[in-house]
């Protein structure tokens, strides 16, 4: 049942990463195995769970490396991070054909490690799992934990003063390239390895991408996409540093992150986040920055004449918005049961209509501090109005909303496609962080519940009912970045 891991990435650039084995943890236990994932990177889970499974997750095996890459964190450039803490098991081609690369975090100091101790805790490791899982079922991409263990080593506290669990996590990707790859590349590599770089990079993600410029279409649209599904579902990365943000498309890196209770644009649960930076509203900007430091690594690769590659960038930079838009406003519709398609072409329901309803919409939201997920199903289920403190304003948006559906499908069906966008469960912060404090203090019963239910978030189950409710204190809820 071994099956052998390639490393492609290693073969095809190997300026970009060294060498590196994990540290070998003193007592690994598994923690949580997501079997599904397991099977569809064809690994059978009993095997996984054996003295041979153990070895791969914990990173005991050959040809393991840590990858070098750079990038902006909160706006400033620092030209060497890379894995410090993590290696790329390898990579393998998965039931869909999809290449995928295994990788593993908390594995040890590795000489990308600076100041740090190589080691991670349970409980963020726990909550990279659950916020991956709840967007894999959600349907937007991101990477995903294949396995989290603990190490059975305690580590230095993150808060407080009282040691932690420590732990590993495996995660699954369709790569760890990122912006900050190639800010490495542009910063330390010469021109050729930088070719070999986008070649790698366009085979990889974007083979039907046309040379550079391509790649940057193909990766402006792709995270345009991305973030206007994050805006929909009330999600708050909470560190979009140019290092965290991947080339495939996929979310990566769930560190202080965080799901909206109150839609609030201003939203902010990491702690390090002072100024607001990363704040939910600022998510579809703040995309459109990091994509501009992309571009900036491909310029030099555009044309030999510096202008005509800068125009030919700006040109790409200047799409993003219409994808965006585009994007956000087609999932909006189906958050409020507007029909759209070739059906409402004709009655002309376009993307500019939906987008000033929405604007509408979270305004009201956010001046009467109505829970943004709890809303969209509320109003699939027609119990919206009793959200509202003053449900005047509401009642006259909701009419609004009723001619731009015209007729629409049956009230039934239009019920039940809007129970199949807009999620009842959510990863709560008051429930989310309950349940990795228990597992912290040795139960990891809560965290398995949370797992299962976010993994079928449509769904309204009795045993889950109780993670629906925002609970006290969302507002204030901070997310430490001690990951
Ligand atoms: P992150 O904020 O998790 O994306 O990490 C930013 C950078 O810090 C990356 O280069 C990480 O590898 C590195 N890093 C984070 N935590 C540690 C740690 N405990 N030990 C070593 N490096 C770390
Ligand atoms: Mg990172």
């Amino acid at each position: 049942m071994e099956i052998p891991l390639e490393q492609s990435y290693a073969a095809a650039v190997p300026e970009l990463s060294v060498p590196w084995r994990a540290e070998a943890p003193p007592h690994p236990e598994l923690v949580w195995l997501n079997e599904e994932l397991a099977r569809e990177l064809r690994y059978s889970p009993a095997w996984l769970r054996g003295e041979e499974g153990l070895s791969l997750l914990t990173g005991q095996i050959d040809g393991t490396t840590a990858q070098a890459y750079a990038g902006h964190q909160f706006g400033s450039p620092n030209p060497q991070l890379g894995d410090g803490r993590a290696v790329l098991l390898g990579d393998l081609v998965d039931t869909g054909g999809h290449r995928r690369d295994l990788h593993l975090k908390g594995a040890g100091r590795t000489p990308f490690a600076r100041g740090g101790d190589g080691k991670a805790p349970l409980g963020p490791m726990l909550r990279e799992a659950v916020i991956g899982e709840w967007l894999h079922a959600l349907g937007i991409p991101t990477t995903r934990a294949l396995a989290v263990l603990s190490t059975g080593e305690q580590i230095a506290p993150r808060q407080g003063v009282t040691p932690e669990p420590g732990a590993l996590l495996v995660r699954v990707a369709a790569s760890h390239l990122r912006v900050g790859t190639f800010e490495y590349a542009t910063w330390h590599l010469d021109p050729e390895a930088r070719e070999r770089l986008v070649e790698y990079t366009i085979q990889r993600h974007h083979p039907q991408a046309d040379g550079p410029l391509g790649l940057l279409e193909a990766v402006v649209r792709s995270q345009a996409e991305l973030v206007a599904q994050w805006m929909l579902a009330g999600f708050v990365h909470g560190v979009m540093n140019t290092d965290n943000m991947a080339l495939s498309g996929e979310g990566i890196d769930y560190g202080p992150c965080a799901v909206l209770d109150v839609h609030r644009r201003g939203a902010v649960f990491s702690s390090i986040d002072r100024g607001g930076r990363y704040a939910y509203g600022n998510q579809p900007g703040i995309a459109l920055w990091n994509l501009s430091r992309f571009a900036e690594t491909l310029v030099p690769l555009l044309d030999a004449d510096p202008n005509q590659a800068i125009e030919q960038a700006t040109a790409v930079l200047e799409r993003y918005e219409g994808w965006y838009l585009e994007a956000h406003g087609r999932g909006l519709a189906a958050k409020l049961g507007i029909p759209r398609g070739e059906q409402t072409e004709q009655a002309g329901v376009g993307t500019a209509e939906v987008e000033e309803l929405g604007a509408a919409l979270f305004d009201l939201l956010e001046e009467q501090e109505v829970d943004h997920t709890g809303f969209f199903r509320a109003l699939g289920e027609g119990s919206a109005a009793a959200l509202f403190k003053d449900p005047a304003p509401f009642e006259r948006w909701d009419a609004r909303l009723r001619g731009l559906r015209g007729d629409g499908p049956p009230a039934e069906t239009a019920r039940r496609n809007m129970a199949h966008v807009n999620p009842a469960i959510v990863p709560r912060n008051v429930h989310l962080d309950a349940a990795l404090r228990a597992a912290h203090l040795g139960d990891v019963q809560p965290v398995r519940t949370m797992l299962d239910a976010v993994g079928r978030p449509f769904e309204r189950r009795a045993e889950h009912a109780h993670l629906e409710e925002a609970g006290d204190g969302g507002e204030h809820f901070l997310t430490f970045c001690g990951t």
